[in-house]
């Protein structure tokens, strides 16, 4: 007995010395960073703002503690549409937001968000990460001392909620709809009145009839939202935002003052975000839709060709409008318009043939 206490007393003097002598010299090196994070989300918004806190936690996970972020919703610190200034100033490290709240920046950045009859969510990650994509959105941001990274995109988004049916183009003559970005303009091209609304508000307002249409996210989200207590239609597909990216900021300065590695680390999980994003999306927006149909009789209509043409007819206009505002916007739109062509050739004979042959197994139940 006195023997074997004898050693497990040494053992653990032992290891402990050893550990000692390892680790203190490392962890005087090692510096803890303090980050805050500020997003356009309200609080536990669904895959948004939970992805935010997922990433924070993932960040001191893969840094084993050596990076804390602290992350405020909309308004909690600063406006919702306050992060690119509060990341540009550096009053917080980083931010995640949507790159189309920020024409006003630069109108280059919205190709990274959405674009009306652009990129669905796996072109834009292919454009992004196997073409010009990020380069040139490192490139628009670098003027503002940001750092961006792509944060996942949200899939096809829906079309909108309509108190009356939509046969032709001219149906949205004196229609007031809640949709922002470029399909905003391309709304205005078609005779309809714009009204910016904030998240928290679209509901009264499509109640009360202030707006007769809205726009927000997919099934999931607006499911979550209640509009089909407020509007009867729910059209599709989403042409003005096929494949919304969103996006996290980082403050460049705070952003290269850490050392390489916990930088890998802060872009794996800028990666490992992204790729959950989409999962989420494409995850759980089939069964929010499906509960619309069944439980809240919600009216599902696909947008007539005719309809589809005519916004198609003016997206092109509106979006070669907004690239001849700024050369960076130009450099970005031709780029974008390049790559088009090429994964547009090769989706016209993959997922667009493939989907084609599988999507009658799938019936949406009435
Ligand atoms: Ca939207």
């Amino acid at each position: 007995m006195e023997r074997r206490e004898f050693l497990k007393k040494a053992g653990i003097g032992a290891a402990a010395v050893a550990a000692t002598a390892i680790s203190a010299p490392a962890v005087i090196a090692q510096k803890t960073y303090n980050w805050k994070m500020v997003t356009t989300w309200p609080p536990k918004l669904p895959v948004l703002q939970d992805g935010a806190d997922r990433f924070a936690k993932r960040v001191e996970e893969l840094t084993g503690g050596r990076i804390k972020i602290q992350v405020f919703a909309g308004g909690e610190l600063v406006p919702p549409l306050g992060v690119f200034d509060a990341v540009s100033a550096g009053t917080v490290e980083c931010g995640t937001s949507a790159a189309y709240y920020w024409a006003g920046k630069n109108p280059a950045c919205q190709w990274f968000c959405a674009v009306p009859f652009g990129f669905n969510g796996q072109s834009m990650s292919a454009w992004i990460h196997g073409g010009n994509g990020l380069k040139l959105w490192e490139e628009t941001y670098a003027p503002f001392n940001i750092i961006p990274r792509p944060g996942g995109s949200t899939g096809v988004q829906m079309g909108e909620w309509f108190n009356k049916k939509i046969n032709t183009l001219d149906d949205f003559k004196g229609l007031k709809m809640r949709i922002p970005g470029l399909g905003g303009k391309v709304v205005a091209g078609a005779g309809g009145t714009v009204v910016l609304t904030a998240g928290g508000e679209i509901f009264t307002n499509l109640e009360r009839g202030v707006i007769d249409a809205t726009e927000w996210v997919g099934p999931l989200h607006d499911l979550r939202m209640g509009f089909y207590q407020a509007a009867k239609y729910y059209y599709y597909p989403g042409w003005h935002e096929p494949g919304s990216y969103l996006e996290i900021l980082f403050n460049k300065k705070a952003y290269e003052s850490l050392p390489k590695d916990l930088q890998a680390c802060i872009d794996m999980a800028c990666t490992d975000t992204e790729v959950w994003t989409l999962s989420q999306f494409e995850a759980q927006n089939g069964a929010a839709l499906q509960t619309l149909i069944t439980k809240h009789k919600v009216e599902l209509i696909k947008f007539p060709d005719e309809v589809m043409n005519g916004l198609k007819k003016l997206s092109v206009d509106v979006v070669e409008a907004e690239a001849a505002k700024d050369p960076q916007a130009k450099k970005v739109h031709e780029d974008f318009k390049a790559f088009q062509k090429v994964v547009g050739t090769w989706g016209s004979v993959s997922e667009k043939a493939y989907y084609d042959n599988i999507v009658e197994k799938f019936p949406l139940k009435a």
